[in-house]
């Protein structure tokens, strides 16, 4: 039997190297480059694999960043790289990441090896990866032991005199955090944090009234693109801890003391059950996530900051009943993930809700009980209840096929609400998926037992 793919490039690749990390004040921003390397074992030297992302930090507070010290930024900067990690070392899944950019101890070793194994976990299942496999991952710190993280510690970082800083996505959840935080504590009290503005979320601020929001640039660095070309490994990379660790690290730098998520109660539900584990594209959203984070961030980072999730208690479907009540946003939020897919670089982004997703068909039906049918007909650009194609979609998020669709969707419970709803508002002239929810899934729940909404 031949080996599988990931077995050749685990043999091939066998260690993963965190080389360095660097940081430089450049204009208004502070720059931060990070050196990653793969070294094949058959190649000597001349063939290894190194990256260079890069991320930008905008129009950096200079008196602040000074007065933050080198200490705690080297501790804070060589954890970004470690949050880089995943979206690298996954083109050849390399069985040891070596550590020489920073210190870790023990403690530190299993918080990122458990982050790994449980945030690839999509990764894991697409690619048919046994990450139970006896020696499937090791990780190694071979830096001294005055590690930044051991001196950061005690150094606590100056006062923090602003209030919330909000990471904002470009869909309805982080829009529905702004407003509420905006109404309680004022405008002034209240900023947004992006990493990569689009379009869409220059058109939210500009709603929201939000002059001066903290900016970063991630940079990929593209010699992945190659190397999926070339038949490397590729998936799915918990991307909310990336934007939770920068949104940390900006909350010190530009003095921010609470920084506010918006992930839901949703996110807790998985997607399928994989070599004993249930695999969740949100792992990164979920409540245990979010909890291992705010004490790793205690612990090695700063004690100051807040870290927490102001929609934790609620599913989607009740965040969209809040965001109906903003029709303003109507126009310019967009959180369908193919809109912006460029397919590992070889196409260009849509722009827009396709209307043929998971995601689109989810919105849509968590929105239609309390929004009027032809102001979602003029978001989405048609009537997706009356597309045959989403049939399918539409099993796939009420639980009746085999799992749930790997975006960032409710629970199948609040699915069925959602039809369940949108069916009884309905009623007159019935589209053809409500219809096929009338006739085929209906009859199957004897008493409608819906959580109120
Ligand atoms: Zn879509």
């Amino acid at each position: 039997m031949s080996m599988s793919k990931v077995n050749v490039l685990r043999k091939k690749y066998l260690k993963f190297v965190y080389e360095r990390y660097s940081y430089k004040i450049k204009g208004k921003d502070l720059k931060i480059f990070f050196d990653f390397q793969i070294s094949s074992n058959y190649e000597k030297c001349s063939r290894s694999i190194c990256f260079k992302p890069e991320i930008t930090i905008k129009n950096i507070n200079k008196k602040r960043l000074v007065k933050t010290g080198d200490r705690v930024l080297d501790n804070f900067v060589f954890h970004l790289g470690l949050m880089e990690i995943p979206s690298y070392w996954k083109a050849t899944c390399s069985p040891i990441i070596e550590i020489r950019a920073g210190y870790l101890d023990k403690k530190q070793i299993k918080w990122w090896k458990d982050f790994i194994l449980n945030g690839m976990g999509q990764f894991f299942y697409e690619n048919k990866i046994n990450f139970k496999s006896p020696n499937f991952l090791k990780i190694t710190s071979v830096a001294e032991n005055c590690s930044p993280s051991k001196l950061a510690k005690n150094c606590s970082p100056q006062s923090l005199t602003k209030n919330f800083l909000i990471p904002m996505g470009e869909g309805k959840d982080s829009i529905v955090t702004l407003e509420s935080l905006k109404q309680k504590f004022g405008l002034k009290n209240i900023n947004c944090f992006i990493v990569n503005p689009t379009k869409e979320h220059f058109k939210i601020l500009k709603i929201a009234k939000i002059k001066n929001p903290v900016i970063v640039e991630r940079k990929v660095d593209l010699v992945l693109s190659k190397l999926y070309q070339k038949g490397f490994l590729n998936g799915h990379t918990p991307i909310t801890a990336v934007i939770s660790n920068l949104a940390v690290f900006c909350g010190v730098l530009f003095g921010y003391k609470n920084i506010v998520m918006s992930c839901e109660k949703s996110a807790d539900e998985g997607n399928v059950k994989y070599l004993g584990k249930i695999i969740n594209h949100q792992w990164s959203k979920t409540s245990k996530f979010e909890k291992k984070f705010r004490e790793y961030t205690k612990k090695y980072l700063t004690k100051n900051i807040k870290y927490f999730s102001f929609l934790r208690q609620l599913y989607e479907i009740q965040i969209a009943k809040i965001f109906s009540q903003f029709p303003k946003y109507f126009p310019v939020f967009l959180s369908c993930n193919e809109a912006r897919k460029t397919k590992s670089w070889t196409k260009k982004p849509l722009g827009k809700w396709c209307g043929k997703c998971s995601k689109c068909l989810f919105i849509w039906t968590i929105l239609y009980p309390f929004v009027e049918e032809k102001k979602l007909i003029k978001i989405f650009g048609k009537n997706l209840f009356e597309d045959k194609k989403l049939l399918p979609i539409m099993k796939q998020l009420i639980g009746e096929s085999k799992y749930k669709p790997f975006e960032c969707v409710g629970t199948k419970k609040e699915c069925l609400t959602a039809f369940y709803l949108s069916w009884k508002k309905s009623r007159n002239k019935m589209p053809f998926l409500l219809k096929y929810f009338e006739n085929r899934i209906l009859p199957n729940f004897c008493s409608f037992r819906i959580f109120k909404v």
